[in-house]
Protein backbone atom coordinates (compact mmCIF):
# COMPACT_ATOMS: atom_id res chain seq x y z
CA UNK A 1 0.00 0.00 0.00
CA UNK A 2 1.62 3.52 -1.07
CA UNK A 3 1.63 6.20 1.44
CA UNK A 4 -0.08 9.36 0.39
CA UNK A 5 2.39 12.33 -0.28
CA UNK A 6 5.09 9.80 -0.87
CA UNK A 7 7.47 9.63 -3.87
CA UNK A 8 9.89 7.76 -5.29
CA UNK A 9 12.29 8.85 -7.88
CA UNK A 10 14.61 7.46 -10.06
CA UNK A 11 17.75 9.50 -11.77
CA UNK A 12 19.34 8.00 -14.85
CA UNK A 13 21.92 9.93 -17.31
CA UNK A 14 24.21 12.25 -16.37
CA UNK A 15 24.79 14.73 -13.45
CA UNK A 16 22.96 17.95 -15.42
CA UNK A 17 20.15 14.95 -15.11
CA UNK A 18 20.92 14.52 -11.52
CA UNK A 19 20.84 18.47 -10.67
CA UNK A 20 17.27 18.44 -12.29
CA UNK A 21 16.18 15.55 -10.41
CA UNK A 22 17.07 17.04 -6.95
CA UNK A 23 15.34 20.16 -7.80
CA UNK A 24 12.84 18.37 -8.33
CA UNK A 25 12.47 16.72 -5.00
CA UNK A 26 12.97 19.45 -3.57
CA UNK A 27 9.51 21.11 -5.25
CA UNK A 28 7.93 17.96 -3.98
CA UNK A 29 9.58 18.21 -0.53
CA UNK A 30 8.22 21.72 -0.25
CA UNK A 31 4.86 20.46 -0.52
CA UNK A 32 5.18 17.97 2.10
CA UNK A 33 6.19 14.57 0.01
CA UNK A 34 8.37 12.28 1.40
CA UNK A 35 11.15 11.13 -0.51
CA UNK A 36 10.70 6.90 -0.40
CA UNK A 37 13.25 4.48 -1.51
CA UNK A 38 10.71 2.31 -2.29
CA UNK A 39 8.36 1.88 -5.42
CA UNK A 40 5.97 0.16 -3.61
CA UNK A 41 5.73 2.58 -0.77
CA UNK A 42 5.10 5.73 -2.76
CA UNK A 43 2.48 7.05 -4.50
CA UNK A 44 3.81 9.35 -7.09
CA UNK A 45 6.91 7.20 -9.18
CA UNK A 46 9.31 9.43 -11.21
CA UNK A 47 11.80 8.45 -13.91
CA UNK A 48 14.18 11.08 -14.63
CA UNK A 49 15.11 10.14 -17.70
CA UNK A 50 18.19 10.39 -20.23
CA UNK A 51 17.57 9.82 -23.92
CA UNK A 52 21.01 11.10 -25.53
CA UNK A 53 21.80 8.14 -27.29
CA UNK A 54 20.57 4.29 -28.34
CA UNK A 55 21.92 2.56 -25.18
CA UNK A 56 20.76 5.24 -22.47
CA UNK A 57 17.18 5.21 -24.40
CA UNK A 58 16.58 1.79 -23.65
CA UNK A 59 17.62 1.76 -19.66
CA UNK A 60 15.08 4.64 -19.43
CA UNK A 61 13.19 2.14 -21.13
CA UNK A 62 13.69 -0.77 -19.08
CA UNK A 63 13.39 1.61 -16.00
CA UNK A 64 10.09 2.43 -17.16
CA UNK A 65 8.97 -0.58 -18.09
CA UNK A 66 9.88 -2.22 -14.21
CA UNK A 67 8.23 0.52 -12.29
CA UNK A 68 4.69 0.31 -14.43
CA UNK A 69 4.78 -3.51 -14.25
CA UNK A 70 4.51 -3.32 -10.84
CA UNK A 71 2.54 -0.02 -10.53
CA UNK A 72 -1.05 -0.38 -8.37
CA UNK A 73 -4.09 1.48 -9.10
CA UNK A 74 -3.83 3.91 -6.37
CA UNK A 75 0.04 4.90 -7.89
CA UNK A 76 0.81 7.55 -10.78
CA UNK A 77 4.03 7.18 -13.09
CA UNK A 78 5.76 10.14 -14.23
CA UNK A 79 8.13 10.03 -17.04
CA UNK A 80 10.21 13.03 -17.27
CA UNK A 81 13.27 14.34 -18.42
CA UNK A 82 15.13 14.35 -21.62
CA UNK A 83 13.44 10.60 -23.46
CA UNK A 84 10.12 12.38 -22.68
CA UNK A 85 10.62 16.02 -23.81
CA UNK A 86 12.21 13.87 -27.28
CA UNK A 87 10.16 10.99 -27.97
CA UNK A 88 6.89 11.48 -26.00
CA UNK A 89 4.62 9.65 -27.95
CA UNK A 90 6.66 6.45 -28.29
CA UNK A 91 6.97 6.45 -24.65
CA UNK A 92 3.58 6.48 -24.49
CA UNK A 93 2.75 3.57 -26.89
CA UNK A 94 5.87 1.66 -25.50
CA UNK A 95 5.16 1.93 -21.70
CA UNK A 96 1.39 2.27 -21.39
CA UNK A 97 1.36 2.27 -17.68
CA UNK A 98 3.00 5.73 -18.64
CA UNK A 99 0.34 8.31 -16.66
CA UNK A 100 2.39 11.64 -17.71
CA UNK A 101 5.04 13.00 -19.16
CA UNK A 102 7.14 16.02 -17.67
CA UNK A 103 9.74 18.11 -20.45
CA UNK A 104 13.32 18.99 -19.55
CA UNK A 105 12.37 22.67 -18.91
CA UNK A 106 9.44 21.74 -16.44
CA UNK A 107 10.77 20.37 -13.70
CA UNK A 108 9.47 22.54 -11.94
CA UNK A 109 6.34 21.97 -12.69
CA UNK A 110 6.11 19.02 -11.14
CA UNK A 111 3.50 19.37 -8.38
CA UNK A 112 1.31 21.08 -10.70
CA UNK A 113 1.39 18.00 -12.56
CA UNK A 114 0.90 15.72 -9.63
CA UNK A 115 -2.12 17.95 -9.11
CA UNK A 116 -3.58 17.38 -12.84
CA UNK A 117 -2.86 13.79 -11.96
CA UNK A 118 -5.17 13.74 -8.71
CA UNK A 119 -8.30 15.92 -10.83
CA UNK A 120 -8.12 13.36 -14.03
CA UNK A 121 -11.22 12.19 -14.75
CA UNK A 122 -9.79 9.80 -17.63
CA UNK A 123 -6.61 7.60 -17.87
CA UNK A 124 -5.56 9.30 -21.15
CA UNK A 125 -1.93 10.14 -20.16
CA UNK A 126 -1.14 13.89 -19.58
CA UNK A 127 1.79 15.90 -21.41
CA UNK A 128 3.40 18.23 -20.27
CA UNK A 129 6.49 19.18 -22.31
CA UNK A 130 8.00 22.65 -22.82
CA UNK A 131 6.84 25.93 -24.54
CA UNK A 132 10.21 27.14 -24.92
CA UNK A 133 9.24 30.60 -24.86
CA UNK A 134 8.00 30.58 -21.64
CA UNK A 135 10.44 28.63 -19.82
CA UNK A 136 13.64 30.70 -21.02
CA UNK A 137 15.33 33.08 -18.15
CA UNK A 138 12.57 31.68 -15.78
CA UNK A 139 13.21 32.28 -12.11
CA UNK A 140 13.35 28.94 -10.67
CA UNK A 141 12.53 30.57 -7.07
CA UNK A 142 14.16 29.07 -4.01
CA UNK A 143 15.19 25.93 -5.77
CA UNK A 144 18.39 24.83 -5.93
CA UNK A 145 20.27 24.06 -8.64
CA UNK A 146 22.45 22.02 -7.06
CA UNK A 147 22.89 18.20 -6.28
CA UNK A 148 25.07 17.28 -3.21
CA UNK A 149 26.69 14.19 -2.14
CA UNK A 150 28.42 14.27 0.26
CA UNK A 151 31.24 16.36 0.71
CA UNK A 152 30.89 16.89 -3.04
CA UNK A 153 28.37 18.65 -5.18
CA UNK A 154 27.00 19.47 -8.88
CA UNK A 155 26.10 22.89 -9.51
CA UNK A 156 24.34 23.94 -12.90
CA UNK A 157 25.19 27.19 -14.05
CA UNK A 158 23.52 26.90 -17.39
CA UNK A 159 21.26 24.59 -19.73
CA UNK A 160 20.59 24.12 -23.24
CA UNK A 161 23.29 24.28 -25.83
CA UNK A 162 23.45 26.75 -29.26
CA UNK A 163 26.28 24.26 -30.40
CA UNK A 164 25.75 22.73 -34.19
CA UNK A 165 27.58 19.44 -33.44
CA UNK A 166 25.76 17.12 -35.81
CA UNK A 167 25.68 13.59 -33.81
CA UNK A 168 24.55 15.10 -30.72
CA UNK A 169 20.60 15.38 -29.37
CA UNK A 170 21.07 18.04 -26.91
CA UNK A 171 19.97 21.31 -28.46
CA UNK A 172 16.55 19.29 -29.85
CA UNK A 173 16.36 17.69 -26.28
CA UNK A 174 16.75 20.81 -24.15
CA UNK A 175 16.87 23.68 -26.47
CA UNK A 176 19.44 26.33 -26.54
CA UNK A 177 21.72 28.10 -24.33
CA UNK A 178 20.05 29.87 -21.38
CA UNK A 179 22.70 31.03 -18.56
CA UNK A 180 21.39 31.02 -14.71
CA UNK A 181 21.41 34.47 -13.01
CA UNK A 182 25.09 34.94 -11.46
CA UNK A 183 23.30 35.84 -7.94
CA UNK A 184 21.30 32.61 -8.09
CA UNK A 185 24.63 30.58 -8.28
CA UNK A 186 26.69 32.85 -6.28
CA UNK A 187 23.85 32.49 -3.53
CA UNK A 188 23.94 28.63 -4.21
CA UNK A 189 27.33 28.44 -4.09
CA UNK A 190 27.17 30.31 -0.48
CA UNK A 191 24.85 27.76 0.49
CA UNK A 192 26.60 24.92 -0.07
CA UNK A 193 29.60 26.19 2.06
CA UNK A 194 27.68 26.39 4.84
CA UNK A 195 26.34 23.37 4.62
CA UNK A 196 29.93 21.64 5.00
CA UNK A 197 30.49 20.99 1.16
CA UNK A 198 33.86 20.54 0.29
CA UNK A 199 33.79 20.57 -3.63
CA UNK A 200 31.45 22.09 -6.26
CA UNK A 201 31.56 20.71 -9.79
CA UNK A 202 30.14 23.33 -11.88
CA UNK A 203 28.44 21.98 -14.38
CA UNK A 204 26.51 22.87 -18.04
CA UNK A 205 26.55 21.97 -21.22
CA UNK A 206 28.94 23.80 -22.51
CA UNK A 207 30.64 25.54 -19.25
CA UNK A 208 32.56 27.97 -21.71
CA UNK A 209 29.30 29.29 -22.78
CA UNK A 210 28.20 30.99 -19.72
CA UNK A 211 26.78 34.38 -20.33
CA UNK A 212 27.06 34.19 -24.15
CA UNK A 213 23.59 34.98 -25.03
CA UNK A 214 23.91 37.86 -22.44
CA UNK A 215 25.99 39.28 -24.08
CA UNK A 216 28.72 38.78 -21.58
CA UNK A 217 32.63 38.39 -22.59
CA UNK A 218 34.60 35.52 -20.79
CA UNK A 219 31.24 34.98 -18.62
CA UNK A 220 32.98 32.40 -17.26
CA UNK A 221 36.13 33.50 -16.06
CA UNK A 222 34.52 36.82 -14.02
CA UNK A 223 31.72 33.91 -12.75
CA UNK A 224 34.54 31.80 -11.17
CA UNK A 225 36.72 35.08 -9.83
CA UNK A 226 33.15 35.69 -8.29
CA UNK A 227 32.89 32.25 -6.73
CA UNK A 228 36.13 31.91 -5.22
CA UNK A 229 35.21 35.18 -3.41
CA UNK A 230 31.60 34.33 -2.27
CA UNK A 231 32.59 30.60 -1.42
CA UNK A 232 36.05 30.38 0.31
CA UNK A 233 35.60 27.75 2.70
CA UNK A 234 35.02 25.71 -0.94
CA UNK A 235 38.19 23.89 -1.52
CA UNK A 236 37.88 22.51 -4.53
CA UNK A 237 35.81 23.78 -7.41
CA UNK A 238 35.88 21.62 -10.77
CA UNK A 239 34.87 23.23 -14.48
CA UNK A 240 33.46 20.32 -16.06
CA UNK A 241 32.32 20.56 -19.95
CA UNK A 242 34.79 22.62 -21.83
CA UNK A 243 33.95 23.67 -25.54
CA UNK A 244 37.48 23.21 -27.78
CA UNK A 245 37.98 26.77 -29.24
CA UNK A 246 36.35 28.40 -26.47
CA UNK A 247 38.60 28.27 -23.24
CA UNK A 248 40.14 31.81 -22.99
CA UNK A 249 43.21 33.22 -22.26
CA UNK A 250 41.27 35.04 -19.30
CA UNK A 251 40.08 31.41 -17.53
CA UNK A 252 43.61 30.20 -17.90
CA UNK A 253 44.60 33.09 -15.93
CA UNK A 254 41.68 33.12 -13.27
CA UNK A 255 42.49 29.08 -13.04
CA UNK A 256 45.98 29.96 -12.32
CA UNK A 257 45.56 32.63 -9.81
CA UNK A 258 43.46 30.75 -7.19
CA UNK A 259 43.97 27.50 -5.49
CA UNK A 260 40.39 27.14 -5.26
CA UNK A 261 40.16 26.62 -8.85
CA UNK A 262 41.45 23.14 -9.17
CA UNK A 263 43.75 22.62 -12.25
CA UNK A 264 41.63 20.14 -14.25
CA UNK A 265 40.40 20.53 -17.18
CA UNK A 266 37.67 18.36 -19.21
CA UNK A 267 37.43 19.16 -22.72
CA UNK A 268 35.67 16.31 -24.72
CA UNK A 269 37.18 17.03 -28.40
CA UNK A 270 35.39 13.99 -30.14
CA UNK A 271 37.95 13.23 -32.55
CA UNK A 272 41.50 14.53 -33.80
CA UNK A 273 41.06 14.49 -37.23
CA UNK A 274 40.19 17.76 -39.27
CA UNK A 275 38.09 15.94 -41.69
CA UNK A 276 36.40 13.70 -39.24
CA UNK A 277 36.01 17.05 -37.03
CA UNK A 278 34.50 19.12 -39.69
CA UNK A 279 31.86 16.16 -40.51
CA UNK A 280 30.85 16.45 -36.90
CA UNK A 281 30.43 19.53 -37.06
CA UNK A 282 32.99 20.81 -34.48
CA UNK A 283 35.75 23.27 -33.95
CA UNK A 284 38.69 20.78 -36.09
CA UNK A 285 41.48 23.26 -35.58
CA UNK A 286 44.11 21.55 -34.03
CA UNK A 287 46.32 23.98 -33.79
CA UNK A 288 44.45 25.73 -31.33
CA UNK A 289 44.00 22.58 -29.68
CA UNK A 290 48.09 22.35 -28.94
CA UNK A 291 48.25 25.97 -28.87
CA UNK A 292 46.01 25.52 -25.51
CA UNK A 293 47.09 22.51 -24.05
CA UNK A 294 50.21 23.51 -24.00
CA UNK A 295 49.44 27.01 -22.75
CA UNK A 296 47.05 25.46 -20.01
CA UNK A 297 50.11 23.12 -19.16
CA UNK A 298 52.99 25.68 -18.71
CA UNK A 299 50.45 28.10 -16.50
CA UNK A 300 48.81 25.18 -14.23
CA UNK A 301 52.00 22.59 -14.08
CA UNK A 302 49.82 20.14 -12.21
CA UNK A 303 46.86 20.05 -14.72
CA UNK A 304 44.95 16.64 -15.23
CA UNK A 305 43.30 16.16 -18.40
CA UNK A 306 40.41 14.52 -19.02
CA UNK A 307 38.73 14.32 -22.96
CA UNK A 308 36.11 12.38 -24.52
CA UNK A 309 36.20 11.02 -27.92
CA UNK A 310 33.88 9.36 -30.71
CA UNK A 311 34.91 6.44 -32.50
CA UNK A 312 33.18 4.95 -35.67
CA UNK A 313 31.55 8.10 -37.06
CA UNK A 314 29.91 7.95 -40.52
CA UNK A 315 33.23 8.12 -43.16
CA UNK A 316 35.50 7.33 -40.06
CA UNK A 317 38.32 5.79 -42.14
CA UNK A 318 41.39 3.54 -40.25
CA UNK A 319 43.80 6.87 -41.12
CA UNK A 320 41.01 8.55 -39.48
CA UNK A 321 41.02 6.84 -36.36
CA UNK A 322 44.68 6.30 -36.38
CA UNK A 323 44.84 10.45 -36.32
CA UNK A 324 43.36 9.74 -33.12
CA UNK A 325 45.35 6.80 -32.04
CA UNK A 326 48.77 8.75 -32.36
CA UNK A 327 47.00 12.03 -30.75
CA UNK A 328 46.03 10.63 -27.42
CA UNK A 329 49.71 8.97 -27.53
CA UNK A 330 50.94 12.41 -27.89
CA UNK A 331 48.46 14.20 -25.66
CA UNK A 332 48.27 11.49 -22.47
CA UNK A 333 45.52 12.78 -20.92
CA UNK A 334 45.30 11.50 -17.55
CA UNK A 335 41.22 10.84 -18.07
CA UNK A 336 40.01 9.84 -21.41
CA UNK A 337 35.96 8.65 -21.89
CA UNK A 338 35.30 6.88 -25.44
CA UNK A 339 32.09 6.07 -27.57
CA UNK A 340 31.03 4.35 -30.60
CA UNK A 341 28.86 6.85 -32.71
CA UNK A 342 25.22 6.11 -31.78
CA UNK A 343 22.72 7.12 -35.21
CA UNK A 344 20.41 9.77 -33.74
CA UNK A 345 16.98 10.16 -35.96
CA UNK A 346 16.81 14.11 -35.97
CA UNK A 347 20.50 15.52 -35.40
CA UNK A 348 22.42 17.06 -38.39
CA UNK A 349 24.35 13.91 -38.95
CA UNK A 350 21.40 11.70 -39.64
CA UNK A 351 21.81 11.96 -43.62
CA UNK A 352 25.19 10.25 -43.13
CA UNK A 353 23.66 7.18 -42.02
CA UNK A 354 25.48 4.75 -39.46
CA UNK A 355 27.87 3.01 -42.73
CA UNK A 356 30.30 1.36 -40.20
CA UNK A 357 29.48 -1.78 -38.36
CA UNK A 358 29.22 -2.43 -35.00
CA UNK A 359 32.23 -4.60 -34.89
CA UNK A 360 34.75 -2.12 -36.66
CA UNK A 361 33.49 0.53 -34.07
CA UNK A 362 34.01 -1.71 -30.95
CA UNK A 363 37.54 -2.48 -32.56
CA UNK A 364 38.59 0.84 -32.54
CA UNK A 365 36.74 1.57 -29.29
CA UNK A 366 38.45 -1.06 -27.60
CA UNK A 367 42.01 -0.23 -29.24
CA UNK A 368 41.73 3.54 -28.03
CA UNK A 369 40.84 1.95 -24.69
CA UNK A 370 43.76 -0.51 -24.19
CA UNK A 371 46.04 2.52 -25.53
CA UNK A 372 44.42 4.97 -22.74
CA UNK A 373 45.00 2.21 -20.25
CA UNK A 374 48.63 1.85 -20.41
CA UNK A 375 48.79 5.75 -20.56
CA UNK A 376 46.66 6.43 -17.80
CA UNK A 377 48.93 3.89 -15.95
CA UNK A 378 52.21 5.41 -16.96
CA UNK A 379 50.72 9.05 -15.42
CA UNK A 380 49.25 7.46 -12.21
CA UNK A 381 52.54 5.90 -11.81
CA UNK A 382 54.02 9.24 -11.98
CA UNK A 383 52.09 10.20 -9.08
CA UNK A 384 53.83 7.29 -6.70
CA UNK A 385 55.92 9.23 -4.33
CA UNK A 386 53.81 12.38 -4.49
CA UNK A 387 51.94 13.69 -1.53
CA UNK A 388 47.97 14.76 -2.80
CA UNK A 389 45.40 15.87 -1.15
CA UNK A 390 42.82 13.45 -0.93
CA UNK A 391 38.95 14.31 0.11
CA UNK A 392 37.90 10.89 2.14
CA UNK A 393 34.20 10.17 1.09
CA UNK A 394 33.74 6.50 2.38
CA UNK A 395 35.16 3.70 5.18
CA UNK A 396 35.27 0.12 4.36
CA UNK A 397 37.75 -2.94 5.10
CA UNK A 398 40.47 -4.09 2.64
CA UNK A 399 38.53 -7.56 0.89
CA UNK A 400 39.26 -10.64 3.27
CA UNK A 401 40.84 -8.73 5.99
CA UNK A 402 39.33 -6.82 8.71
CA UNK A 403 42.17 -3.84 7.65
CA UNK A 404 40.35 -0.19 7.87
CA UNK A 405 40.59 1.35 4.54
CA UNK A 406 39.31 4.45 3.23
CA UNK A 407 38.22 5.84 -0.25
CA UNK A 408 38.55 9.32 -1.30
CA UNK A 409 39.19 11.53 -4.65
CA UNK A 410 42.42 13.96 -5.39
CA UNK A 411 41.46 16.95 -7.54
CA UNK A 412 42.33 14.54 -10.67
CA UNK A 413 39.08 12.79 -9.89
CA UNK A 414 35.56 13.86 -10.65
CA UNK A 415 33.11 12.67 -8.94
CA UNK A 416 31.64 9.53 -10.97
CA UNK A 417 33.42 9.30 -13.90
CA UNK A 418 36.94 9.33 -12.53
CA UNK A 419 38.92 7.39 -10.67
CA UNK A 420 39.71 6.95 -7.12
CA UNK A 421 42.57 6.88 -4.09
CA UNK A 422 42.45 4.24 -1.42
CA UNK A 423 43.75 5.31 1.61
CA UNK A 424 45.02 2.69 4.52
CA UNK A 425 43.24 3.81 7.97
CA UNK A 426 40.15 5.59 8.39
CA UNK A 427 40.61 9.17 8.07
CA UNK A 428 37.57 11.40 9.20
CA UNK A 429 34.90 11.45 6.28
CA UNK A 430 34.22 14.86 4.99
CA UNK A 431 38.33 15.77 5.68
CA UNK A 432 40.82 16.73 3.16
CA UNK A 433 44.20 14.89 3.74
CA UNK A 434 47.28 14.85 2.73
CA UNK A 435 48.05 11.26 1.37
CA UNK A 436 51.34 10.14 0.33
CA UNK A 437 51.11 8.03 -3.50
CA UNK A 438 52.73 4.04 -2.70
CA UNK A 439 50.40 2.41 -5.29
CA UNK A 440 49.69 3.28 -9.24
CA UNK A 441 46.63 0.92 -10.47
CA UNK A 442 45.17 1.88 -14.45
CA UNK A 443 42.76 4.17 -13.18
CA UNK A 444 42.95 3.94 -9.51
CA UNK A 445 45.66 5.10 -6.44
CA UNK A 446 46.47 4.23 -2.91
CA UNK A 447 48.28 5.34 -0.48
CA UNK A 448 49.31 6.56 3.04
CA UNK A 449 48.32 9.85 5.33
CA UNK A 450 51.37 11.88 4.97
CA UNK A 451 52.02 12.31 8.65
CA UNK A 452 54.83 14.97 7.76
CA UNK A 453 52.04 17.27 7.06
CA UNK A 454 48.97 18.28 8.82
CA UNK A 455 45.37 16.93 8.41
CA UNK A 456 43.25 19.90 7.33
CA UNK A 457 39.76 20.25 9.63
CA UNK A 458 36.55 21.78 8.82
CA UNK A 459 33.86 22.49 11.49
CA UNK A 460 29.85 21.45 10.60
S1 LIG B 1 28.57 21.16 -27.32
FE1 LIG B 1 27.98 19.82 -29.01
S2 LIG B 1 28.11 17.75 -28.11
FE2 LIG B 1 28.01 19.20 -26.40
S3 LIG B 1 25.82 19.38 -25.89
FE3 LIG B 1 26.32 21.05 -27.31
S4 LIG B 1 25.77 20.21 -29.35
FE4 LIG B 1 25.96 18.48 -27.92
Amino acid sequence: MSSSKSFHLVSLGCAKNTVDSESMAQVLAGDGYRASSSPAEAEVLIVNTCGFIGPAKEESYQVLGELAAGKRGDQWLIAAGCLSQRYGAEVIERVPGVDALLGTRRWMDVLELVGKLRRRTSPEPLYHLPDEAATVGRDEGDVLRVAQQGYSAYLKIADGCRRPCAFCAIPLIKGTLVSRPRESILAEARALEAAGVREINLIAQDITDYGHELGVKDGLASLLEALVETAPGVDWIRILYNFPGSVTDRQIEVMAQHKQLIPYLDMPLQHAHPATLKRMRRPANMDWVHRTLAKMRAALPDLALRSTFIVGYPGETEEEFQTLMDFIEEMRFDRLGVFTFSFEPGTTSEPLGDPLPQEVKDERKERLMLAQQRISLENNQAQVGKTLDVLIEGHGEVEGSDEPIAVGRSYRDAPEIDGLVFVEGQPPLGEIVPVRITGAMPYDLSGVVDTGRSVITIDF
